[in-house]
């Protein structure tokens, strides 16, 4: 009698072990992501820029880069869009917006404003609304301004916000994490890509700058 106890006992644990297998290995298979058929989330290579029309770049001085070997000298892990004040911002995939942060760059008076934007489960595209100085009131200001709230779903191109432009150096920074910050280059579409390229030309005529340097 002891010993049968025993064996029901060995099969329930042995059960309950493999059930955990199986469920763990499903959730890692599918992931948690579901944007309920809105938008193909394998197509990889439709991201576009975040600007309605050149126009509202003031500047650009910082693509992407690995290592300081680059025309702007120092690592970046995104692409810097120098917006004109009350500028559209648009939206460069579609995605639900996962986060808003607020807060400061490390040693700096500078605010950011970071809306996360997630595509599936492994990519996000993160737009850092960062200006000067270290005052509350204008970082609130800026909250105002998005269009977006934690929870919603956007189409690509769909205006998330207008920037505010407190200082003439001020810009958001764009970033692509596919688990670590990626050349955005590697999930644009090409027309897309076209497009940024011509604006970089705008401001670097003839200079033969690259979007992203390893
Ligand atoms: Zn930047």
């Amino acid at each position: 009698m002891k010993k049968q106890v025993c064996v029901v006992g060995i099969l329930v644990i042995l059960a309950v072990a493999v059930g955990a297998v199986y469920i763990l290995g499903l959730n890692e298979g599918t992931g948690s992501f579901d944007n309920e058929g809105r938008y193909d989330s394998t197509v990889l290579n439709n991201m576009g820029v975040i600007y309605s029309n050149q126009s509202d770049i003031a500047h650009w001085n910082n693509g992407y880069s690995e290592s300081d070997v680059c025309p702007w000298g120092a690592e970046h892990n995104g692409l810097d869009y120098m917006f004109y004040n009350n500028s559209p911002v648009i939206a460069a995939a579609p995605g639900v917006v996962e986060d808003i942060e607020l807060g400061y760059l490390p040693d700096s008076t500078i605010y950011v404003v970071g809306v996360t934007i997630r595509f599936n489960s492994t990519l996000t595209h993160q737009y850092g609304f960062e200006g000067d100085p270290a005052d509350e009131v204008v970082r609130v200001q800026q909250v105002a301004m998005l269009d977006v709230e934690i929870g919603d779903w956007v189409v690509k191109g769909e205006q998330i916000g207008r920037f505010l432009r407190p200082t003439e150096f001020d810009h958001i920074h764009f970033a692509v994490y596919f688990n670590q910050a990626i050349c955005p280059r590697l999930v644009m579409g090409g027309d897309d890509y076209n497009e940024i390229m011509s604006l970089i030309e705008i401001f670097h005529p003839g200079e033969g700058w690259e979007l992203c340097y390893p």
